[in-house]
């Protein structure tokens, strides 16, 4: 006996997700993971903090129903609309689970199986998008379809969506909305058509909604088969504690709720969540910063010869200057600045840089300075 014959084939060969540096230095900036640059606000690292005492002991609310109650209010639907899951990932995660028959090994990727087959088995996304959707595919073992955006990371036309193979039916589609890592925005009439177009389960991801000019929320109350995806992760800086919903018709959400495990929101952050939703006059004026900043660094970037994206998002993506994009990030690196580079052909010329405090973004620009100057 091997170990490793224990072991399904596909777990055997499967690519994990690549998670971005968490780094053990201490002095280093970092804008590499798109986490929000300020703390929680004050009242709710007080609520967190006082809610650690005997209760600890105990189960947290299985359903978070307060906090379904109070994200039903703020979005104006009823707590049967939302599934609050372990991050926004967890959800993601769940959803192909439930919506997407798992592929016979043989047939993934052959031709063996009938149209319909196949397309229940199918998981699609545009590319590039968030590079968890292709591992939750994996790992589902179902029949996987990326969709190239066009060059500018636009969402193509109704006949060049088709030529390039996106299927209207497939069983699970995932739509990052504004887009990652290109920071691209759409329009919500734009989301609408393909909505409406879906025969299968939409899923418009909008981790970063809270720094882009509209959101797609509507959307998930007027189609049975959509669903809306929020995080506080990004924009409510709670990446720590895992917390995020989706927003869709009762049905999809029972679906879901089935098949989750009984506690899998944590108690603290259910009540960092609750907390949060107190507060949100402290995260909007956080949000304007962040735009603001953003707005300054793109500024500086272009004037020192990036070419930078328009970005509806907490990040930029920028195509430096004069040396190779990883070679940029290993001279940041150098700095003490962290940036994200993917190692994507459709991609490999950019930097994903998230916006930080103007502390910051002051040591980042001064490095660019210094790496130009040679
Ligand atoms: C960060 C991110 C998520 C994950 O959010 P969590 O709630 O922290 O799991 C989901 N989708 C996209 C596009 C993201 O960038």
């Amino acid at each position: 006996m091997t170990l490793r014959n224990l072991i399904r084939p596909l777990v055997r060969k499967l690519h994990a997700y690549v998670p971005g540096e968490q780094p053990k230095v201490r002095n280093l900036v970092k804008l590499n993971t798109n986490e929000n640059p300020w703390p929680p606000s004050p009242k709710v690292l007080k609520a967190m903090r006082d809610a650690v005492d005997e209760r600890l002991r105990k189960y947290p609310n299985p359903t978070a129903q307060v906090l379904r109650e109070k994200l039903a209010r703020l979005h104006g639907c009823d707590p049967e609309n939302i599934i609050i899951g372990n991050g926004s990932d967890e959800l993601l995660a769940l959803a192909t689970r439930a919506f997407v028959e798992p592929a016979p090994a043989i047939a993934r990727g052959a031709k063996d199986l009938s149209r319909q087959a196949r397309l229940r088995s199918t998981i699609q996304w545009f590319h590039p998008s968030y590079s968890l959707y292709p591992v939750l595919s994996g790992i589902h073992g179902a029949i996987a379809n990326p969709v190239p955006l066009d060059e500018d990371f636009g969402i193509p036309a109704k006949t060049e969506l088709r030529r390039r193979g996106w299927q209207h039916a497939a069983a699970l589609s995932y739509v990052t909305t504004p887009n990652a890592p290109g920071g691209r925005g759409y329009s919500t009439s734009e989301l609408d058509r393909l909505c409406r177009d879906a025969k299968g389960i939409l899923i418009l991801d909008e981790a970063y909604v809270d720094f882009a000019e509209e959101s797609a929320e509507s959307l998930a109350l007027k189609h049975p088969h959509v669903i809306v995806s929020r995080t506080f992760s990004k924009s409510y800086s709670l990446c720590f504690q895992r917390i995020g919903y989706f927003i869709a018709h009762p049905e999809v959400i029972d679906a879901l709720d089935r098949i989750r495990d009984s506690y899998n929101v944590n108690g603290l952050a259910q009540v960092g969540a609750m907390a949060t939703l107190e507060d949100l006059k402290y995260y909007q004026a956080n949000f304007k910063r962040i735009k603001m900043l953003r707005r300054e660094t793109a500024e500086k970037l272009t004037l020192s010869g990036f070419t930078v994206l328009p970005s509806q998002t907490n990040f930029l993506f920028v195509r430096p200057p004069r040396f190779a994009a990883k070679t940029w990030q290993l001279k940041l690196r150098d700095r003490k600045i962290i940036v994200r580079w993917f190692d994507i052909p459709e991609v490999k010329d950019y930097l994903r840089v998230t916006i930080g405090t103007p502390k910051e973004m002051s040591a980042f620009q001064a490095a660019v300075k210094k790496i130009l100057a040679g």
